[in-house]
């Protein structure tokens, strides 16, 4: 039922519509209803262990969990409650390839490196699987694979190439759809026919989180809300760890921070620009409006440069929609028309379906579009998840914890020894980023109209 007269609270901006507001909205994440970070009784800042983790999302909890069975004691500082940053806040999309395509202003990995992160990619969503399994995390965990529908005819007809290369490369179980068969993948005909890729799904991303706490806290691992890092200091052959609650010596430091890096660590806060999607949910659907808009459950995405991502919410009862529309800050409640129209652009008869819930969350873009793990300045870090990070950030949690306990047979393809900076980008103002928005916006339009 669409509220028809304004919302209880937070309005939509004066120029937009709030006949598309359920009157249950909320500006809230859809999935913190089954789970919202919380903060507990705070537990103390220990004296001393060996490594400190900054950062308690799926990077920095997996770090712990990796270091824990390989016999390292660790503590996880964050600054608000575990899990407030992206790891609940996501699409929950999850998939099992690389991004191999040429990045905007650096050069495309070359084949060889397009492999390894390919495989590397590929041992995530291998990871992810393995950790649900294990740790016994009711995630709502589908496997169901995702269609990415082309945006363009041209993006169309790439797609072919693009699916042999990602078989070639990494086992992604990956074939195009043609537009006359993509009925059965997605109830729209917004698109040029797509790509569907097998090694892919969806799950729930706070429950997710949830258990990954819980296998953390069932070994003892201190995680620690509420306690901000605020100075690091080297001291002896390690480091002293200041935060608001107290201080802690360790041998060493992992930054997690991903989209919510800030001036503690100015080295990778210049190296990774914060952007905000945004997300909405819908209020429940009939069974078979759920069925028609995906009646294989699937995951799904596009090819627009300004990528668009959905899929039924874990019960299958809702429609989780997100991008972005406008490049200036706007409020979740301010950007859900927009965004409920590039929706109803796709799925025409989701038009009168109230939106229950709209929120946004950081994640970090590195100039060259990949996720890097490494170390800078004494510090080890995992950072810079582009967008998709639910089984990537697991992983590169996962090595970095290896890497730290130097493992023989460690390797990782995102530890390249190099993390570029740019000169025009002091970790502060992101005053390119709508000029960057806009001329994306203008060659998608291009492309879908000429194509
Ligand atoms: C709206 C949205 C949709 C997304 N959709 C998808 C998707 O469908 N699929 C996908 O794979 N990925 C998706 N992502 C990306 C994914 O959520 C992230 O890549 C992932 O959660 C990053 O995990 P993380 O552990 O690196 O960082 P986060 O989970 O962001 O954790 C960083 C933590 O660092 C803490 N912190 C920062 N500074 C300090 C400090 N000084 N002291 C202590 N703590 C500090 C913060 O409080 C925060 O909790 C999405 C992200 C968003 C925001």
């Amino acid at each position: 039922m669409i509220k028809q007269n304004g919302m209880k609270s937070m309005g939509p901006g004066p120029n937009m519509s709030a006949d598309i507001f359920h009157s249950d909205y909320r500006e809230f994440p859809f999935w913190w209803e089954a789970y919202t970070p919380q903060s507990g009784n705070l537990i103390d800042i220990p004296r001393g262990v060996r490594v400190a983790i900054i950062g308690a999302g799926y990077a920095g909890l997996a770090t712990a969990l990796e270091l824990s069975k390989l016999g390292i004691d660790a503590v996880v500082l964050d600054a608000e409650s575990p899990g407030y940053g992206a790891s609940t806040r996501s699409g929950g999309l999850v998939g099992g390839t690389a991004s191999v395509k040429k990045p905007l202003i650096a050069p495309a990995p070359d084949s060889d490196h397009a492999a390894r992160m390919t495989s590397d990619a590929g041992d995530g969503l291998k990871l992810l699987e393995r950790l649900i399994d294990e740790e016994k995390i009711d995630c709502g965990w589908h496997k169901t694979g995702r269609f990415t529908g082309a945006w363009s005819k041209s993006d169309f007809r790439r797609m072919k190439a693009h699916a042999d290369k990602l078989n070639s490369l990494g086992n992604a179980n990956a074939q195009v759809v043609a537009p006359e068969d993509q009925r059965s993948e997605i109830g729209s005909d917004f698109y040029f026919g797509g790509l569907l890729t097998g090694e892919a799904g969806h799950l729930h991303p706070a429950l997710y989180f949830q258990g990954l706490l819980d296998a953390c806290q069932r070994r003892g691992i201190a995680v620690c809300a509420k306690a901000p890092v605020e100075n690091l200091q080297q001291a002896d052959a390690g480091w002293l760890v200041k935060t608001s609650r107290g201080d802690v010596r360790v041998g060493d430091v992992v930054v997690a921070t991903n989209g919510y890096t800030g001036g503690l660590t100015p080295q990778f806060q210049r190296r990774l620009i914060p952007l905000q999607p945004y997300m909405l949910a819908t209020e429940p659907l009939s069974a078979d409006l759920a069925k028609d808009l995906s009646p294989q459950n699937r995951s799904f995405a596009d090819s627009r440069r300004i990528v668009t991502f959905f899929r039924l919410s874990s019960d299958g009862k809702r429609m989780v929609f997100g991008s972005r529309v406008k490049w200036r800050d706007m409020t979740p409640t301010e950007m859900a028309p927009l965004l409920y129209d590039v929706m109803i652009e796709r799925y025409p008869q989701l038009k009168g379906t109230g939106i229950t819930h709209a929120w946004t969350g950081n994640v970090a873009l590195t100039l060259d579009e990949q996720p890097h793990l490494g170390r800078l300045d004494g510090l080890h870090y995992a950072l810079g998840c582009n967008g998709s990070g639910v089984a990537m950030m697991t992983y590169l949690g996962t090595q970095l914890a290896r890497k730290i306990a130097g493992q023989t047979n460690y390797r990782c393809a995102y530890d390249t020894g190099e993390f570029a900076t740019h000169p025009l980008y002091n970790g502060r103002s992101r005053w390119f980023l709508p000029m960057i928005g806009n001329y994306l916006k203008m060659r998608d339009w291009i492309d879908r109209r000429w194509r």
